[in-house]
């Protein structure tokens, strides 16, 4: 069997502690997280920040601070949001790659979010891979529609991004497409050859779901609390490190090895 990535999305932009008291919000209280999820398997932090009222920010120096409590606990890969949150101009959701991150997400296409929407144009999308590229980030290519894997086939054609290419397939977004293990492998089916990729899949069923359909397809994971809230049906997660453990528990027990940060730095060729 193959080694596979967990990421752990601790935050996110849009749960709130109303939806889980144990959602963590502060600099310390994401560091902590990141931390157990990382003690629990997860190789991966994809990040979000909030501001002092629980609103989503990319404020660079809360994602300074932020980045600075995880470095002190572990060697775990960041990766930041330039998808941050509904209503952000680019220009605002851009801020966090000054920090240099070794990965950040690349949204490939424009999309229905609920009653929300969230707007990336081909030419916006060419301005965050520019940006990326320049800094030697590696994107996250996710694609929440098919359309988005075309999209990013064409960033890929103008050289904008270069192999090795990595992609979350994120399925099950409010009003966008749904989770199923057919949908999930026809996407994978269309990203070039010899691609990374995790599955993103939104919601509590859709989230487990996406575990056992990625690992007969060799994809990697992804839980947290940005994208799902509870445990079991009805049931709140106790923390981020909880549902981590259970996508290790699932992997291994299917045979898969469980990367660690360094795995990753080689796999995804990251700066380090
Ligand atoms: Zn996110």
């Amino acid at each position: 069997m193959y080694k596979t990535v967990i990421t752990c999305a601790v935050t996110g932009a849009e749960t709130t502690k109303k939806d889980n008291p144990n959602l963590p919000i502060t600099p310390a209280e994401i560091a902590d997280a990141a931390h157990e999820a990382y003690l629990a398997g997860a190789a991966v932090l994809h990040l979000h920040v909030r501001n002092k009222a629980g609103r989503p920010t990319q404020d660079i120096k809360v994602f300074k601070k932020t980045i600075e409590l995880v470095r002190r606990k572990c060697d775990m890969v960041i990766e930041v949001t330039t998808g941050a949150a509904v209503g952000m101009s680019l220009e605002e959701r851009l801020l966090p790659l000054a920090l240099d991150p070794e990965m950040a997400s690349l949204d490939c296409g424009t999309m229905n979010f609920g009653d929300d929407y969230i707007i990336n144009t081909l030419p916006m999308m060419r301005e965050v891979a520019s940006q990326m590229q320049k800094c030697g980030i590696r994107p996250t290519l996710e694609c929440f529609d098919l359309s988005h894997v075309d999209a990013s086939l064409q960033l890929i054609k103008e050289g904008l991004v270069t192999p090795p290419y990595y992609y979350g397939i994120v399925l099950n977004v409010p009003s966008g497409v749904r989770y199923d293990p057919d949908t999930l492998a026809f996407f994978v089916r269309r990203i070039p050859k010899g691609s990374f990729w995790t599955a993103i899949g939104i919601g509590g069923k859709a989230s487990l779901q996406s575990i056992y359909g990625a690992i007969p397809l060799e994809g990697f994971l992804r839980v947290g609390m940005e994208d799902n809230v509870y445990f079991a049906k009805g049931l709140l997660a106790e923390s981020n490190a909880q549902l981590v453990a259970r996508a290790a528990r699932i992997a291994r027990e299917y045979g898969c090895d469980i990367a660690t940060p360094a795995d990753v730095r080689k796999l995804l060729q990251l700066r380090g």
